[in-house]
């Protein structure tokens, strides 16, 4: 059987929204974490013994993971080791590197083909020519073939080194969202007729918004495109006042639900056009709410392209 909505005929392009999303934050590394770190700018590898299980640990760690154990004392560990394991993607090769002398393995960068990223081969640390960052676990660029000598067991760290405390790190992700041809629809009208559009559902004939293949209520597919108003209800809102990561307004400013005049789902967007500091007192829930749109030449086909829904006094 075919479940193919007849809405979709004609429709061949599926448009596609371009996105990054970032995610600032903040590493807290710990003591010995911190100190491994920042041991690397001076071409030291710190490991940990742990004062249960006598386990040496590389990079160096508070708490043993095999035992709970604590960190007896950091040890120097020697530039050499051998590859336990060994995995690429596109543009690099990993390793775990077994350091002479240690009893957990190392990831890092293998610098070298896969082909010679054999499991036994003796490989050296490999430090970089010119550091961009400091304390960061690329202050040691990774491992090459070959053996420092004379080859030296891991012995005492007498020295002092502060540690690092954190890490400002930065997730990007790149990603690309495909519309689907139901919201390419949409933002197609959005962007070239300043229209809404939802779809009916074939059952109930509640019209939903944004347009979309089944109904969510009835699991019916949905027939027909239908124009909704750009005017509606005010169903729920909510006055933003705290300042967080990845905003992109300056508090306060106030979300809000919308049902669209001719539409039985709600829509979350911005509320404005009113003295945003009095916001408690002018909104009420049920009132009328109407779009203010960006001039039609700056409407890029997104939700945006509403700037906000502006309460209607009557
Ligand atoms: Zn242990
Ligand atoms: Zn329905």
């Amino acid at each position: 059987m075919s479940m193919k909505n007849n809405l979709l005929s004609g429709i061949e392009e599926d448009a596609v929204l371009e996105v990054q999303l970032k995610m600032p934050y903040t590493l807290t590394t710990g003591k010995a974490a911190g100190t491994f770190l920042a041991a690397l700018d001076q071409k030291i590898i710190l490991g940990t013994t742990c004062n249960k299980c006598k386990k040496v640990i590389v990079p160096a760690t508070d708490y043993c993971g095999a035992c709970g154990g604590q960190n007896e004392g950091f040890l120097e560990m020697p530039h050499s080791g051998t590859i336990t394991a060994v995995t690429r993607t596109n543009e690099k090769v990993f390793i775990f590197i077994r350091l002479d002398g240690a009893d957990i393995d190392l990831l890092h960068i293998f610098h070298g083909e896969f082909a010679d990223a054999q499991i036994g081969a003796r490989v050296k640390a490999k430090w970089p020519t010119n550091v961009d960052e400091p304390s960061r676990i690329t202050s040691l660029a990774g491992f090459e073939l070959g053996t420092d000598s004379p080859s030296v067991s891991p012995r005492p760290f007498t020295g002092t080194i502060e540690p690092i405390s954190e890490i400002p790190y930065q997730l990007t992700l790149d990603y690309k969202h495909s519309y689907g041809p139901h919201y390419g629809r949409m933002f197609d009208e959005l962007a070239t007729r300043q229209r809404i559009i939802g779809s009916r559902c074939s059952s109930c004939h509640n019209v939903l918004v944004p347009p979309r293949e089944y109904c969510d209520v009835c699991f019916a597919p949905t027939d027909l495109y239908k124009d909704v108003s750009d005017a509606g209800k005010l169903q729920a809102f909510s006055i933003i006042n705290l300042e967080f990561v990845g905003q992109t307004r300056t508090p306060p400013y106030v979300y809000g639900e919308v049902v669209l005049d001719g539409s039985a789902t709600r829509l979350i967007h911005n509320i404005g056009g009113f003295d945003i500091t009095k916001a408690k007192e002018i909104l009420s829930i049920g009132m009328k709410v109407k779009a203010v749109w960006r001039p039609l030449d700056q409407c890029k086909g997104t939700l945006d392209d509403i700037e906000y829904f502006q309460p209607i006094f009557e």
